[in-house]
């Protein structure tokens, strides 16, 4: 059901009561492009729907222009609608108020952008659902505005989008921004690809028959056989990385049946590939191995009728749902609560590590920089540096996403799921294969630690790890192992008997040298009856480590005055 149907059908719920406040509100106002402005609004909402959130997500939708762009203030919207969806319109707002341009004035607004991000998830997709409306009617607006939305839209609301594994929408803003952009390669592109997308889908038509006979005659009926264009932003990328020559991009249209069920996938693979002959190196199973961001398909390029190459992907209706509107809004079934983490006690833990984790280094360096007076320029270097760089996603056996810096290894991907099963590690395996600890670990990897009750974490750990939060742990774990080793071991006690050839200083000499090899001396008694130039002395010691009693023992037979040497434990 539509936001608006929903409205219609119960004017007195909390959405139908918000479509009629904020109609309104709005009422009178024009968008740029002459529509009316409540357009924009409900389009947000619906696109809110869509993704499947909350109601109370629906209705700060459709409220979240009230405040800034009408006569209503934050206190009416609190007294009509509550706290929760005041305070998401709030962060909206305060959202809508930031302009990314690349200057010291920019710092400023991300930061406070990052602070909202980090209050309340719900925030940033409302501000997505809002972005991505705007940037459908972006021709409306005046030339400078278009490109400086554009270039905010690629730089930080698709890579936000990216993050939370909305692919799809990430992929829709990327798209809607690059004309904006690079126009003139936009042109080309334009220029070079339109036919060649109308040629390519043409002949989808031509042998979506044959497809689906042979599919029908193993007895499975896909619930759809679509085309996938590929996106010009995505393209472009592509084509850079071979020389900008078409014929190697093979997947410009896909063929994108989608499934009941899971087999049925695997099945259609099979007979696909028996039809046509498939390109080696080209079927990618991201169902048994999901991409970066989630994303689960089944994919192979195969050699169709008249030598052409052909994509096709399947996947199952939940699978396209998910590829869709993401693993955040996939987590918000899961447990409700991680979308307002940071305004109640960061669940830090199980919940929050899976992929989220930059989230909470963003909140992390915002304390930091507060904390150290780092300047909004070079705030926003390192933001740069480790917000947007390349990042690699582990999975777990179980299937949870590990979000990490590249040339993360096993160690670090142990942390970040739990302390005790890093400081247990004892091996990994990754794709099932026994790897060491060091192995740098690659996007799609799935790892499993193999641990031992006990176990603490080694120094040589250090010198290969890539996270902040392993780093830290294996220090705090060693400094305990050292203080425990010293504390729990039980001291030795030695007694020593020296035959001595008396000399000024002997004594002297004789304990510098234990004490430098960190025996404890606990005793020393001369005896009185010497004879002549001889005394014998009596040395009581302590030690942990016995080893270390044989060193001292060789390095005190190296004085010539020491003519006889024993020792006994006590
Ligand atoms: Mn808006």
């Amino acid at each position: 059901m539509t936001v608006r149907e929903t409205a219609q059908k119960n004017p007195k719920g909390l959405i139908g009561k918000a479509y009629s406040f904020a109609e309104n509100a709005h009422r009178g106002q024009k968008r740029k492009n002459g529509e009316p402005y409540f357009n924009h609004v409900l389009l947000a909402a619906e696109t809110l729907n869509q993704w499947r959130m909350d109601d109370e997500t629906i209705a700060a939708g459709l409220l979240h222009d009230v405040v800034e762009d009408t006569t209503v203030t934050e206190e009416e919207l609190k007294k009509a609608f509550g706290e929760d969806i005041a305070f998401l319109v709030a962060g909206v707002t305060k959202l809508s108020r930031i302009k990314y341009r690349g200057t010291e004035a920019k710092a400023e607004n991300l930061r406070k952008m990052i602070m909202a991000i980090s209050q309340d998830l719900r925030v940033v997709f409302i501000k997505l659902a809002d972005r991505l409306h705007n940037m459908k009617t972006l021709s409306a607006l005046p030339q400078p505005k278009q490109k400086r939305i554009a270039l905010e839209t690629s730089d930080i609301y698709a890579a936000i989008a990216y993050r939370l594994g909305m692919w799809e929408l990430s992929g829709e803003l990327q798209d809607l921004a690059f004309p904006y952009i690079h126009p003139a390669e936009y042109k080309w592109l334009n220029d070079h690809v339109a036919d060649e997308y109308e040629t390519r889908r043409k002949y989808l038509e031509l042998i979506k028959p044959a497809l689906g006979e042979a599919l029908s005659k193993a007895g499975i009926k896909p619930l759809s056989m679509d085309f996938r264009a590929k996106r010009y932003y995505s393209l472009y990328q592509k084509l850079l990385r071979h020389e900008m020559d078409m014929s190697r991009v093979y997947d410009l249209v896909a063929l994108r049946l989608i499934f009941k069920t899971i087999p049925e996938c695997y099945a259609a693979l099979g007979i696909i590939n028996n039809l046509w002959r498939p390109l080696p190196g080209r079927i990618k199973d991201y169902i048994a191995l999901p991409k970066p961001n989630n994303y689960r398909s089944l994919h192979t390029t195969v050699i169709g009728p008249d030598g052409r190459y052909v994509e096709i992907q399947m996947r199952t209706k939940e699978m396209h749902d998910e590829n869709e509107f993401g693993i955040a809004a996939h987590w918000f079934y899961k447990s409700r609560h991680i979308m307002g983490f940071f305004r109640k006690k960061p669940p830090l833990g199980e919940t929050l590590a899976a992929g989220l984790t930059w989230l909470r280094q963003l909140r992390e360096w915002q304390e930091k920089r507060e904390h150290d007076s780092i300047s909004s320029e070079e705030f926003v270097e390192s933001m740069k540096a480790e917000f947007f760089k390349d990042r690699i996603f582990a999975i777990t056996p179980k299937g949870d996403v590990m979000d990490l810096p590249t040339e993360s290894t096993p160690v670090d991907f142990a942390y970040n799921i739990h302390t005790e099963i890093g400081n247990n590690a004892i091996g990994s395996k990754i794709n099932g294969k026994i790897m060491p600890l060091d192995t740098q670990l690659k996007s799609g990897d799935m790892v499993e630690i193999l641990t031992q009750k006990n176990k603490r974490p080694s120094e040589d750990w250090l010198k290969f790890v890539k996270t902040s939060i392993a780093r830290d742990h294996i220090r705090t774990a060693l400094r305990e192992k050292r203080k425990n080793m010293l504390e729990k071991r039980p001291a030795s006690k030695i007694e020593m008997h020296l035959t001595l050839q008396n000399r000024l200083g002997l004594t002297k000499d004789i304990s510098g040298i234990i004490a430098r090899s960190h025996v404890h001396i606990t005793s020393i008694q001369l005896s009185g009856q010497s004879s002549g130039n001889f005394s014998s002395c009596r040395i009581g010691c302590e030690t942990t480590d016995k080893g270390k009693i044989e060193k001292v023992i060789l390095k005190l037979k190296k004085l010539k005055e020491i003519k006889e040497i024993s020792y006994k434990l006590v």
